[in-house]
């Protein structure tokens, strides 16, 4: 007998058909005699549609109704996936996040978990049930629903994972596994079988949304081994992911493309201590990550700051900057959605003298220009055109892991 996690994305739970066939696939690993803790994300496009509908009444909804609105989406799955299973001679139990323990700060839509007290789930777990978690949800100090961030349903798994112990964590998605680049804009991607959580963190944090990138982090910090495969092919082991003894080398082990990101410029900025870290503690105050920064070369005691960040915090730090460049008295601010970001990642590969040439000779022969860089030990972005997106990840996906 093993204590597994399962996780079943939206793509899986899109459909009632699909509910059922999930709600087989987890009475399958049961009656096998396995003790099973399900965690569900909100059926296909729900969160999409919630989150547009809340747009229709107002034009930059409050984060804290925006989560009791998006955690729905979620619970429609649990009751639905507990009905089916039911429906087939087998007990459920169905949770929302806060009554698994999933407690979070109260950074409504983008909160962290801060503990897990899962007493609850283990003791329902000495009965027969098959126990349905709402994933992507919390509770906050001030007892108010949260949200994990799009995409964190992967992390409630993860995290269930870890705090229960179990032997197995499986995250079920609409492809085979983790590819070398996203199979659906690059069908020459390969499936990777084994991947460490160094990588895929690279891969998530550069927009591979195949996993949230939080949930990879989680997963190394407490060492949770985990396996992600297709919800509906039974053949083919899926990739992975765990602790793995890096070489030393250059390899380039994927590439990801990020179509969700905006640029926002500060034009003639006064050049001079101190303005820097206004502009960047207002956006971190508003706990918006910031991703590559440039700023150019100074002209008459001037200069222009550009930087990325998630296109969903785009209308937010563009009013907090254009606040700021009022204050430090900056000629205008421009926000640019009309951009992507492209990055290669490999461990170690900048100890290699010659990768990012590489890479910009690649995108030169594919004609795309790029907007700013930036490097690291494990990975080298580049903000490109997003019309030129999908030719720049063909490029650099055929110099380095087709060749
Ligand atoms: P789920 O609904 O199961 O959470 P997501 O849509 O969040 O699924 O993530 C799966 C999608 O991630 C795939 O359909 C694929 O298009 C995309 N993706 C992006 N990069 C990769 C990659 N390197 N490998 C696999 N899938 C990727
Ligand atoms: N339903 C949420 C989203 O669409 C969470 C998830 O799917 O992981 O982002
Ligand atoms: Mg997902």
């Amino acid at each position: 007998m093993s204590l597994i996690v399962q996780k079943y994305g939206g793509s899986s739970l899109a459909t009632t058909k699909n509910i059922e066939y999930v709600a087989r696939k987890v009475v399958g690993c049961k009656r096998k005699g396995n003790k099973l803790v399900v965690v569900v994300s909100a059926m296909g496009k729900t969160t999409d549609n919630l989150i547009e509908m809340a747009r229709k009444v107002h034009n930059c909804p409050p984060e804290k109704e925006m989560d009791i609105l998006l955690s729905t989406g979620e619970m429609v799955s649990v009751a639905m996936l507990c009905m089916a299973i039911e429906n087939m001679g087998e007990e459920a139990e169905g949770f929302p996040g806060h009554f698994a323990g999933i407690k979070t700060d109260n950074f409504h839509t983008k909160a962290r978990i801060q503990t897990i007290e899962p007493s609850r789930i283990l003791s329902e777990l000495k009965k027969e049930s098959i126990i349905v978690i709402a994933g992507f949800q919390g509770i906050s100090p001030e007892s108010a629903i949260t949200t994990l961030g799009r995409g964190g349903s992967d992390l409630t798994a993860i995290a269930i994972a870890a705090a229960i112990k179990a032997d197995m964590c499986e995250i079920y998605t609409d492809v085979d596994g983790i590819y070398t680049a996203d199979p659906h804009l690059l069908p020459n991607a390969r499936l990777i079988q084994r991947l460490s959580y160094e990588e895929l963190l690279e891969m998530a944090s550069a927009g591979a949304k195949v996993m949230f990138s939080r949930a990879v982090e989680f997963a190394k910090k407490y060492n949770v081994p985990f396996v992600v495969k297709s919800t509906f092919s039974e053949k083919g082991e899926g990739t992975m992911v765990k602790e793995i003894l890096l070489k030393e080398g250059a390899d380039v082990s994927a590439a990801a493309l990020d179509e969700k990101q905006a640029k926002l410029t500060i034009f003639k900025v006064p050049d001079k201590p101190g303005i820097s870290s206004r502009i960047f503690n207002a956006v971190g105050k508003a706990n918006i990550n910031v991703d590559i920064i440039v700023q150019n070369v100074s002209k008459e005691k001037y200069a222009d700051i550009s930087f990325t960040v998630n296109m969903s915090d785009a209308d937010k730090a563009h009013k907090i900057i254009q606040e700021v460049a009022k204050d430090i008295k900056a000629e205008k601010v421009l926000c640019d959605t009309d951009i992507a970001k492209l990055t290669i990642i490999g461990i170690g590969m900048m100890n290699h003298a010659g990768v990012a040439g590489r890479m910009f000779h690649a995108l030169e022969k594919a004609d795309v220009n790029i907007e700013m860089i930036s490097t690291s030990e494990t990975k080298i972005s580049c903000v490109i055109k997003k019309s030129d997106g999908k030719k720049g990840l063909q490029a650099v996906h055929k110099e380095f892991i087709e060749k």
